[in-house]
């Protein structure tokens, strides 16, 4: 699983780079026995899918990857038993500022039990740990009473194009588990999440003479406190299962650029924006309320009055959702961490958005669990290497207690067919 982890970390995913990591998984799921079906993104088929996030780019051509384990054998146990998916995102966010970073952010490192790179939490170690679960119950000689379904996706961290394509090409199960880096806890509902753009407009002068300009850059300071507002307004009474937080909703100014000289009042001033929404809101509600906040900006100054800033979308355009905490995958997946790591993670809300969503929408109830990661998306991010094997087993007793294993095929030891409900029982303590 570490060397795997490595070579997934020195491919530099980031968007638009997806690929020479997508070929590395697919090597090792074929080399691992799993038969591979590609999913490629169909840029038109994105568009015009009502929960298809809106993006500017190239996506012709890119992969999305499912790996499947087929269900095996008939009779009474395997009419009962339940389909799984294992998933994660192969793509990585950038690495925020390279020279920060102890070493570069695509040389993976090891110290102790961490291993250090962009993208090794969130979330190739995740990949890595469902494919090492397969592996280790395959050498046991176990095969599973119905499919397992191990998949590897594009764009988790932009739009969640690669799992729509994935859903829309009939991706289905009786349960799913994404392996996003949390280890200490199971995720059942997570917020929706909104991109946006906005542009401001100035009027450039010589800045000796600034009172003939408007600047844009002090114009988009004043549209972003207008959205701070609206930022406060939607944190005020958070509704249930976000009602415990202090802070659910998160705006984040991500990205900024505007002006082009020290000494010209700048012309032009551009952010690129996040904000969270709560289950059951709609990213068109969230949209009119961002340019209701851009025009209320105007009240605080005429120039922007007369050229109101403009809000364009570009990414995420996703709602939420709540699973109920009786959920069978959230309970299974919370024995089978139990029964593995002598813990039992909490079943709780995220603030952050995952592909579960297409998932959950489409109706493979899907939740979040995998190795304990850090710094995800900051610098020196590192995944715990002993919580990589950890995961990996409660994963292999979670495909035990989910769809059942039949035994007796190739293991050692095993030389009669027998089912199983638990992978623990059967060697997998170690
Ligand atoms: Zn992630």
């Amino acid at each position: 699983m570490l060397e795997l982890l490595e070579r997934l970390v020195r491919a530099p995913t980031v968007l638009g780079h997806e690929e020479d990591g997508q070929a590395i998984f697919e090597q090792a799921m074929t080399g691992s026995g799993l038969g591979v079906r590609e999913v490629r993104m169909d840029p038109e088929a994105i568009r015009t899918d009502p929960h298809g996030a809106p993006f500017g780019w190239e996506v012709g051509g890119k992969r999305n990857l499912i790996g499947t384990w087929p269900g095996a054998g008939d009779g009474e146990a395997v009419q009962a038993a339940r389909s799984l998916i294992l998933g994660g995102h192969i793509d990585v966010v950038p690495p925020a500022a390279d020279d920060l970073w102890t070493t570069g952010p695509f040389e993976p490192r090891t110290e102790g039990d961490w291993l250090y790179g962009r993208g090794a939490g969130d979330m190739k170690a995740g990949l890595v740990a469902i494919l090492g679960a397969v592996r280790a119950l395959r050498e046991l000689g176990a095969e599973p009473l119905a499919p397992v379904h191990l998949v590897s996706v594009v764009e988790e961290e932009c739009t969640g194009n690669g799992a729509l394509a994935c859903v829309l090409d009939g991706l289905e199960a009786d349960g799913c588990v994404l392996t996003e880096p949390h280890y200490d806890h199971i995720t059942t509902a997570q917020v929706g999440v909104l991109w946006f753009d906005v542009e401001v407009a100035g009027r450039a002068a010589h800045a000796g003479h600034a009172e003939l300009g408007a600047n844009a850059i002090d114009g988009l300071s004043t549209v972003i406190a207008s959205l701070r507002e609206l930022e406060q307004e939607m944190n005020q009474s958070p509704p249930p299962p976000y009602d415990g937080f202090e802070h659910p909703i998160h705006l984040n100014v991500g990205m900024v650029e505007g002006g082009d000289w020290p000494s010209t009042v700048a012309a032009r001033a551009h952010a690129r924006c996040r904000i969270g929404l709560y289950p059951g809101q709609q990213p068109d509600q969230i949209r009119r309320r961002v340019e209701q906040a851009v025009v209320r900006a105007g009240r605080r100054d005429p120039f922007l009055a007369e050229n109101p800033a403009t809000v364009s979308y570009e990414g995420f355009a996703c709602e939420g959702f709540a699973l109920p905490d009786d959920e069978p995958i959230a309970v299974a997946m919370a024995e089978a961490a139990e029964v593995t790591l002598g813990f039992r993670p909490p079943l709780v809300p995220t603030t952050a958005t995952t592909d579960a969503r297409h998932l959950v929408r489409t109706g493979t109830p899907a939740v979040c669990f995998g190795p304990q990661a850090e710094f995800v998306h900051g610098i020196d991010e590192r995944v715990s290497i002993s919580s990589i094997e950890g995961s990996a087993r409660a994963l292999a007793e979670l495909i035990g207690r989910w769809t059942g294993l039949r035994f007796g095929t190739s293991g050692p030891g095993y030389d009669h067919a027998e089912v199983t409900h638990s992978a623990t029982d059967r060697g997998m303590e170690h």
